[in-house]
């Protein structure tokens, strides 16, 4: 991805010289972990993230598994590369589907961030699965957003459940459970509002809505483009809901990567998908240890 050029370039600089190293010395692995931070910084990964992932980096390279090695350049690669797996989260974490139909997932985040694209992408690969799925959208503040998700849902294929800006978010709530039951829906995916910015009126309405729908996937959608601040709202959100997971959006734009690194640590919510595309079909699960192969290249 386009978003991490820079910091893979850095990066396969630092490992182009530490594999070079017949011998390591302190000196050596200090140089190699003050380049990896200038590189991390400079792609606005935050600070604290930076902090950690280096001082967990540092312990490892000076002890024994690296030292001892025979190829010590090479040992020192092989943590980095574990470190930044685990900095994004080990294993894929799938979307979790097991409630007593229908299972419902909340979709949360800010206006723009992507949230009614993903939740169309969403609905195509659960429909690829053979689920019945239901779209709709409480995002009564533009008629445009439920218009939006209307078409993606007729172009999918896929079921919508209508709503209209006369109506309150925890009305809709209530009578797309009723006919997601009755229906025998095996997903629902609730599209909500969302604001420019983090507000109390906002933050308050979802979090009824989370009452009401009982949801068991609760996933924050962030715009990887908007870096530091993505950070801070995904903070806001962990902590007005028990989100269960991240999908992080537009990481085939160009803004520089660092959210997509931190977010994991902040919120310590996985990240289950990527949104690589504008299109319906770009939405890919999210695999820690192959993005941390790719940007270290
Ligand atoms: P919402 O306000 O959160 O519902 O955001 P939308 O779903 O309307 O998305 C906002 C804009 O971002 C739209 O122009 C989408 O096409 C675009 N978008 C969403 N996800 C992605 C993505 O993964 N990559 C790219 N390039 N654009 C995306």
């Amino acid at each position: 991805y386009k978003m991490f050029e820079n910091l893979s370039g850095r990066l396969q600089g630092v490992i182009k010289n530490l594999r070079g190293q017949a011998r390591l010395t302190e000196d050596n692995i200090a140089d190699a972990l003050r380049e990896v931070r200038m590189a991390l910084l400079e792609a606005d990964v935050a600070l604290p993230v930076v902090k950690d992932f280096i001082a967990q980096v540092k312990e490892r390279a000076q002890g024994r598994e690296v030292l001892q090695s025979l190829t010590p350049g090479q040992a020192v690669i092989q943590v980095v590369h574990e470190e930044l797996t685990k900095l994004m989260g080990t294993d894929n974490a799938a979307l979790n589907l097991a409630a007593v139909p229908p299972a419902i997932i909340l979709m949360a985040g800010l206006q723009g961030s992507g949230k009614t694209t993903t939740s169309a992408k969403l609905a195509r690969l659960l429909k690829a699965q053979k689920k019945k799925v239901l779209l709709t959208s409480a995002d009564i503040y533009r008629p445009a957003a439920i218009e939006q998700l209307r078409t993606l849902a007729k172009s999918l294929d896929v079921d919508f459940f209508e709503s209209d800006i006369s109506q309150k978010p925890e009305t809709i709530a209530t009578n797309v459970l009723d006919h997601a039951k009755r229906h025998f829906y095996d997903v629902v995916i609730f599209d909500t509002a969302g604001r420019l910015g983090i507000d109390e009126a906002m933050m308050a309405e979802i979090k009824a809505l989370h009452t009401l729908l009982n949801p068991i996937e609760t996933l924050f959608v962030v715009d990887a483009m908007q870096g530091q601040d993505a950070i801070n709202t995904a903070r806001a959100f962990g902590e007005t809901l028990p989100l269960t997971g991240v999908v992080l959006t537009k990481l085939d734009g160009d803004a520089r990567g660092g959210a997509a690194l931190s977010v994991r640590h902040i919120t310590g919510k996985p990240i289950k998908f990527i949104g690589v595309s504008e299109k319906v079909d770009g939405l890919e699960p999210f695999h820690p240890e192959r993005m941390a192969s790719r940007i270290l290249g």
